[in-house]
């Protein structure tokens, strides 16, 4: 099968710090991949590369197989551009740690933006696919709220209905209960899996909830220190870690 996200020998360097070693890694269409691993191992930069929020050093980044950095002009690669980049940007939606909602924006408005200026929606059509989305994340009682007024999980339950609406084919999700409360962690990480049961939206989530992970990965791949260290099926990777890297971290959460 070929893979819809494909990372080829990403390297990415800050200053004298290699954050990214030489990736490989494929991601396949419909698959649900959890990341996990010690702060600073480089999970996030792996994701902002495909958020092209940063650019690798070196290596090539494919989503759907086109290259996400580099663009073809007169039969030659160059530095993708700001339309290129747009273009490649509507086949992935983003939830992040923090949920970066509009402020000024009601709990609507803020996620029938997107569909009316860049997929270029009638005011009407977004409202009813925001309507619908919101419903499924169970907000439909806070449609003309402003997000001062919700806690905190509300609010990120807002930014996957924001970004779902878009119809992206790749979810990505960047710790997306780390910044909770721990009361309201449960409510959007079963948001969270209801997406991922129903759907055959690909994938990828960076966690440190592990029993969410192996509930709903098809794979999991641990970082560590810029590589991935191990990958594989959930069960067995959690259950019969192989590396003392893992075996190490693992132990944190018992
Ligand atoms: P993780 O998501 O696994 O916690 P990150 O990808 O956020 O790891 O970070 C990997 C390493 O890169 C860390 O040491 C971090 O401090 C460093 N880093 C991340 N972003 C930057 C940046 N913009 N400038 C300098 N160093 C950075």
């Amino acid at each position: 099968m070929t893979p819809i996200v494909s990372y080829q020998n990403v390297t990415k360097t800050y200053g004298d710090l290699e954050v990214l070693k030489d990736i490989d890694f494929n991601i396949y269409p419909g698959e649900k991949v959890a990341l996990i691993g010690p702060s600073g191992s480089g999970k996030t930069t792996l994701a902002r590369l495909l958020m092209t929020l940063e650019e690798p050093d070196s290596g090539i980044i494919e989503v759907e197989n086109k290259n996400l950095w580099q663009e073809e002009v007169g039969g030659e690669l160059v530095k993708a551009k700001e339309k290129h980049l747009r273009e490649m940007r509507k086949s992935i939606g983003m939830v992040f740690q923090h949920f970066y909602l509009f402020p000024h924006m009601t709990v609507l408005k803020n996620v029938m933006e997107a569909p009316m200026t860049v997929l270029g929606l009638s005011k009407k059509k977004a409202r009813q696919q925001a309507e619908e989305m919101l419903e499924k994340v169970g907000l439909s009682d806070k449609l003309d709220v402003y997000p001062a007024q919700l806690s905190g999980g509300q609010k990120q339950r807002v930014a996957i209905a924001r970004a779902l609406v878009m119809k992206p084919n790749i979810m990505l999700f960047d710790e997306p209960t780390s910044a909770l409360d721990p009361e309201l962690v449960g409510e959007v990480l079963d948001v969270i899996k209801e997406i991922a049961f129903e759907s055959d939206m690909t994938m990828l989530l960076i966690t440190h909830e592990m029993d969410f992970a192996k509930e709903i990965a098809d794979r999991v791949a641990f970082f560590n220190e810029g590589i991935i260290a191990e990958q594989g099926d959930p069960e067995e990777l959690f259950n019969n870690p192989k590396t003392p890297r893992l075996q190490s971290f693992l132990s944190r959460f018992n």
